[in-house]
Formats: structure tokens, C-alpha cells, sequence
């Protein structure tokens, strides 16, 4: 029998409880969906996570959900720059506000529909995903669930403040340099990039192609593997995408980590990394020692070249792929330019927020001829050799573990120059470069939210969700305590 007031908390069910719930006729789709459509309601105007959401269509989505669907009836929110059919996609800018309606699905967009996933909502995020605080997005600010004073983390931040913020139990992200783990991290949440292949990347409007990947962000393991499940395998539309079966993720997730060698890169652990999340790691690390690990001190060399290198192929990329915004094919277009080069202008000019302007000329300053190989050549001949590094690790280590950002979310406005931003990001950046997967779990013993991140060899993503659930059993699982927390004290 249907309780009737069990729709006034499912917003705060992980994605397995509500899977569970609907099963076993506890409550309907109807319900979840009313659950989070009323908690957005309620807590987003002091969150911010959403630019858009149309509640008529989730019900009316909910009202034909089939629940015997691996996500039947299980609402997922969208990072503003995944093409759903019919639905905006702003990707945080100016650009593309009010201007354009996806005429398609991504890949993983139609992977979610047939596996029976409600679409609920788009959600903030820096502009093109370029940023980790998403406070560059140029539509709407998003504050950090946990701590309102502080970033939510991004560019994900927005996917990240609806899973932390419990109006949604699960989003989707995008990860080029970190933006699913940093904010999953900064949220206290679990974060999982994908191996580079892993997950289609079509119709995700294109920051960095050989960079980006698409995962999920929920609030367990085991959540994540779920969701995981449903976008992985391969997509004849997108070239990188591998043309391999995804295994059972969830399958080995309770195996443990008895015997299981773990690395601690030492130049992970360097001056500069906050004490909190050197405290909240090495705690984790005796745990996981405790569990029958071994632990292993490891190099990993190349790591302090990572950033520069990110620094001039991510922008290179993304000056490439953002020449497609001129103003005739896709959102603004200027007023009444003069001729042709001055509506390209004027439209870039009007419709790209700064640091979008700053990655262009960056990029194209590294593409330049005279240039290219002092730049672009020789960062790609150290991406090699990072990825380098991590092969000969894993020669010795089954997994490596390190912090995922080298301190927790900074205030709201205290970030001084793109630098500083740019720096926020050490940790992540190593492991797209080199196409690897990787998660965020969140530690406990820590005033503000701390992610460990765990990073396994290319497609072993079932061994990252292993160790990860381990991780996250020897955490508490305070989420839900700081959200109530949070929420008497900040009254939202
Ligand atoms: N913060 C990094 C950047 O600004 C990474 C962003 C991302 O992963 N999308 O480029």
C-alpha cells in the first residue's frame, strides 16, 4: 500500500533506496519527482544549483516511467552543457541563453532514456565548463550546500550543490580537468570520471575533446555505479568512444580491499596541501591499512609539468572547438553589424564571458605558427611522459590514492587571480591527461567536506568502485548530518 506521506522525504533517498522503494510499491515516480520538485522549491533560490527546470514535464515524464527499467523513474539532473532533446543548453553563457533549444540527445542523454531516467533539470556550471568554482558562470550563482559562504566547487558545481544540496539524488557531470571530482570533493559527495572512451562524449558540447568525459555524481558508491552502468558502452557516434561492453559494475563493489596494493604519490603530499586534508587522508589510509591494504609510497615524477601542460592543450583544444560559435550557426547574434567579420566579432565579443575569452587567446596563441611546437608539440610530448608515469606506477600498485583538491572550498569571491583557480586543480589534472579513471569519495573526520580520490588503470573503473565503497564504509556517511546541520544554521 502507498504510504502517502513517504513523498515528503524521498528527496533525501539515494538513487538504490528509491530504486528499492519503487519496487517493492512503496511509493510511485509521481512521488519522487514531487519530493525533489518541492525540495528545489523550496532550497533553490538560497542554493542556486539549477539555471533550468520544468517541473510539468518531469510529472508528466514520471507519470509514464516504467519502473522495471534499470533507472525507471529515477530523476537525474543534467550539467548545462548535455544535449537533451527539446530541453536548453546554456553551458553557463550568455551565448546560448534564451537562444537555443537542443534538437537532439547526447549520447549518454539517450542511454539515461532508455534505461528509464527522468530528466530533472539543468544545472550551473562554470562557462564551457571552464573554472572550478563555477563562479564563472555567466547566468547564476551556486553556493556550496555544506558551507553557503564557500564555492560549491566546479565546473560541475551546480550538478554537485543539487546531489549535496539533497534535491536530487543523482546528476550527471563533465570532467576535463577535474570538474565532476573538485566540486564532488568541495560538496561531499562521490564523484566518478570515467576512462577516457568509457562514455560516449557526443552532443557534450566540446570543451577539450581529448580531455573531456562525462559521469556521474551521487551520493554513494554504489549510486555511481549504477548510474555508470547506464552511460557506459560504446556509441558509433563518437569516434573515441571504445567499442567494448561495460562489465557489471556493481558486482565486485563489497570485495574489499584485502591484499590490494595502494599507492600514496609522494609529490601528492607536498608542501602546500591543507593539514585538514592531509589529517582526513591519512586517517582513511590507517583504516584501509586496518582492512588488509598494503600501502605503498610511489613517484609519479612528471606531476609538477601537469598543470602547464593542461594550460596550453586544453585551450588550444578549446579554441578550436568554440570557433563554432560565430553568431550565424548557433545562439547570439550581434545587432546590426556592419558586415560579416564584424558580426563574427561582435557576437563573440558580446556573447563569451571573460575567462572564455582568456582560454581563446590562449589557445590561439599556443596554435600560432612560430609557436606551435615550442608549445603545443612539446606539451604534447609531456602529456606522454605523465601518462608514462602512471604506467610505471601501476606496475607496482593496484590503485593510487591522493587528495583530489590540495584544500577545501575557498569562500565565495576570495580567489585573487585565474592563476590561484587554475592551481585549485594539481590533483585531477594529471589523471585526464593521461585518460585514466577516477572517483571522489568523501572523508569523514573533517569540519568542511574533503574528497579522497582513487585512481585505477585505463577501463578498471569495477576496481575503483570496489575500493571506493570500502572508502566510503570506513567514512561515516555525514552527509545527511551536515545537510541537517547546514540547513538550522544557515535556515535554508
Ligand atoms: N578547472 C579546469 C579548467 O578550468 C577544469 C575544468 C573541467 O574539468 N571542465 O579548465
Amino acid at each position: 500500500m502507498p504510504n502517502p506521506h513517504a513523498a515528503m522525504s524521498l528527496h533525501n533517498q539515494t538513487l538504490s533506496q528509491l530504486r528499492d522503494g519503487l519496487k517493492q510499491g512503496s511509493f510511485t515516480p509521481v512521488d519522487i519527482a514531487e519530493s525533489c520538485i518541492a525540495a528545489v522549491r523550496q532550497h533553490d533560490e538560497s542554493i542556486g544549483a539549477f539555471l533550468s527546470f520544468d517541473a510539468e514535464a518531469i510529472l508528466a515524464a514520471a507519470r509514464q516511467a516504467d519502473i522495471s527499467l534499470p533507472l525507471g523513474g529515477l530523476p537525474i539532473a543534467m550539467k548545462d552543457n548535455i544535449n537533451v532533446l527539446g530541453q536548453p543548453c546554456t553551458c553557463g553563457s550568455k551565448f546560448l541563453e534564451n537562444t537555443y533549444t537542443s534538437p537532439y540527445d547526447a549520447g549518454v542523454s539517450r542511454k539515461l532514456r532508455e534505461a528509464g531516467a527522468i530528466f530533472f533539470g539543468r544545472t550551473n556550471m562554470d562557462e564551457f565548463a571552464m573554472g572550478s568554482s563555477t563562479e564563472n558562470s555567466a547566468l547564476c550563482r551556486t553556493v556550496n550546500p555544506i558551507a553557503p559562504d564557500r564555492i560549491p566547487g566546479g565546473s560541475s558545481g551546480g550538478s554537485a550543490a543539487a546531489v549535496a544540496g539533497h534535491l536530487v539524488p543523482a546528476a550527471l557531470g563533465s570532467d576535463t580537468g577535474g570538474s565532476i571530482r573538485q566540486p564532488a570533493s568541495h560538496c561531499g559527495i562521490v564523484g566518478l570520471k570515467p576512462s577516457y572512451g568509457r562514455v560516449s562524449r557526443y552532443g557534450v558540447v566540446a570543451f577539450a575533446s581529448s580531455l573531456d568525459q562525462i559521469g556521474p555524481m551521487t551520493r554513494s558508491v554504489a549510486d555511481a555505479a549504477l548510474v555508470l552502468q547506464a552511460i557506459a558502452g560504446h556509441d558509433a557516434q563518437d569516434s573515441t568512444s571504445l567499442p567494448l561492453a561495460a562489465p557489471d559494475f556493481s558486482a565486485t563493489l563489497h570485495h574489499g580491499v584485502k591484499g590490494l596494493r595502494l599507492g600514496l604519490p609522494k609529490e601528492y603530499f607536498a608542501e602546500g596541501l591543507d593539514s585538514a586534508v592531509r589529517a582526513a587522508i591519512n586517517a582513511t589510509v590507517e583504516k584501509l591499512t586496518a582492512e588488509g591494504a598494503e600501502i605503498v609510497e610511489i613517484s609519479l615524477p612528471h606531476t609538477s609539468y601537469a598543470v602547464a601542460t593542461y594550460y596550453i592543450l586544453a585551450p588550444a583544444e578549446a579554441s578550436s572547438n568554440l570557433s563554432r560559435f560565430d553568431g550565424i550557426r548557433y545562439g547570439h547574434r550581434a545587432n546590426a553589424p556592419a558586415d560579416i567579420l564584424s558580426l563574427y566579432e561582435r557576437s563573440r565579443e558580446e556573447g563569451f564571458g571573460p575567462e572564455v575569452k582568456r582560454r581563446i587567446i590562449l589557445g590561439t596563441y599556443v596554435l600560432s605558427s612560430g609557436y606551435y611546437d615550442a608549445y603545443y608539440t612539446k606539451a604534447q610530448k609531456v602529456r606522454t611522459l605523465i601518462r608514462r608515469d602512471f604506467d610505471e606506477a601501476f606496475a607496482k600498485v593496484d590503485a593510487i590514492l591522493s587528495p583530489v583538491a590540495p584544500t577545501p572550498a575557498r569562500l565565495i569571491g576570495s580567489c585573487s587571480n585565474p592563476l590561484e583557480d587554475f592551481m585549485a586543480d594539481v590533483c585531477t589534472i594529471p589523471v585526464n591527461l593521461a585518460g585514466l579513471p577516477a572517483i571522489s569519495v568523501p572523508l569523514a573526520d573533517a569540519a568542511l567536506p574533503i574528497g579522497l580520490q582513487i585512481i585505477t588503470p585505463h577501463l578498471s573503473e569495477a576496481l575503483l568502485l570496489q575500493i571506493a565503497q570500502t572508502v566510503e564504509q570506513l567514512n561515516v556517511w555525514w552527509s545527511s548530518a551536515m545537510i541537517i546541520l547546514a540547513r538550522k544554521s544557515r535556515k535554508w
